[in-house]
């Protein structure tokens, strides 16, 4: 204190904490964010940090009760939308533009987990229900995001949610990693040709993370019987380099925040892991 007493006047230390509370807080001030499976988890805590950082969010998902209470309690918009179907997300990046005139961030987050089965024995009714959600559903995103983007003419960022298992295998089922590996490729083409309107692209790859789905897809290898803290539980002992920690919901919504915002206006292309390591060091895990 005496350090900055002398050093610093009064309106210097008072700009000094604004502009870190603005930094901090507001990177999202006025701008229009769409959220696929925006209702729970991931996509929830993320509509929630874009809304705190100043967003104006549109949440899209199949759960209806829980979107609407979300979105009443942010002061967001909710629409149901299953992503599979090209006309749902049409109609909520629509929203968007009919709610604020706009559309600068798409973050397409909506996902199932697979049902464990061999590769020789696979159902492919069920292998193509998987890759209508999370594959096609990324391609509707982008493909609508990308056209309001470009008849709105901002210089948007479109985020995708892939995953570790995106990246290696044996962590999910077959038709999981796949789409998730899908949409890392995606995510590339689209960024290479969006980048000329100054649209960035890119993915984040979670691992670990204790939502509805990961516990699901822990009780479908463990059975039933398996409790969230055990999962958590988990994932804190083996999940990470960093031992007794398990991810958050927020650890990735930070990151969805950090590739939104201008902060990152040079970044494009790029798959950021959120793993604490896993997937660099996995010969160190047991
Ligand atoms: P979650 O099950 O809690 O959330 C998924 C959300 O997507 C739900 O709100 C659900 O209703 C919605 N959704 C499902 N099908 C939909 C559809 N057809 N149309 C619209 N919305 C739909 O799980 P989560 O862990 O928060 O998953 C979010 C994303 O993160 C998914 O893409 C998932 O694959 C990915 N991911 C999760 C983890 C993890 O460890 N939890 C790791 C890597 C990647």
């Amino acid at each position: 204190d005496l350090f900055t007493a002398s050093c610093f006047d009064e309106s210097y230390i008072r700009n000094f904490k604004m502009n870190t509370f603005f930094f901090f807080f507001c990177r999202m001030i006025g701008k229009v964010a769409v959220v696929t499976g925006g209702a729970r988890g991931i996509g929830a805590a993320t509509a929630k940090l874009f809304a705190e950082n100043g967003a104006y969010v549109v949440i899209a998902d199949i759960l209806d009760e829980a979107g609407t209470m979300l979105a009443n309690s942010i002061g967001a918009r909710y629409i149901h939308c299953d992503v599979a179907k090209e006309s749902d997300v049409e109609s909520a990046i629509q929203l968007a533009i009919t709610w604020k005139g706009k559309l600068d961030i798409l973050f397409s987050n909506a996902g199932i987990g697979g049902t464990a089965s061999s590769i020789t024995s696979l159902d492919m009714e069920q292998v193509k229900h998987l890759v209508s959600i999370n594959l096609l559903g990324n391609v509707h995103a982008i493909k609508h995001a990308a056209r309001a983007m470009l008849r709105c003419n901002t210089k948007g960022s479109i985020i995708c949610t892939s995953s570790s298992a995106g990246i290696m295998g044996g962590l999910a089922s077959h038709p999981y990693s796949l789409s998730k590996a899908g949409i890392v490729g995606l995510m590339r083409t689209a960024a290479c040709e969006l980048g000329v309107h100054g649209i960035r692209v890119n993915c984040i790859s979670p691992h670990g993370v204790p939502t509805d789905m990961l516990i699901s897809g822990y009780r479908m290898f463990r059975g039933n019987e398996t409790t969230p803290e055990e999962v958590k539980k988990l994932v804190s002992d083996q999940g990470s380099l960093l031992r007794g920690k398990a991810a958050t919901v927020e650890d990735v919504a930070q990151a969805a925040v950090f590739l939104a915002s201008d902060d990152t206006g040079f970044i494009t292309a790029h798959n950021l892991v959120i793993d604490g390591g896993y997937t660099s060091a996995i010969s160190s895990l047991s």
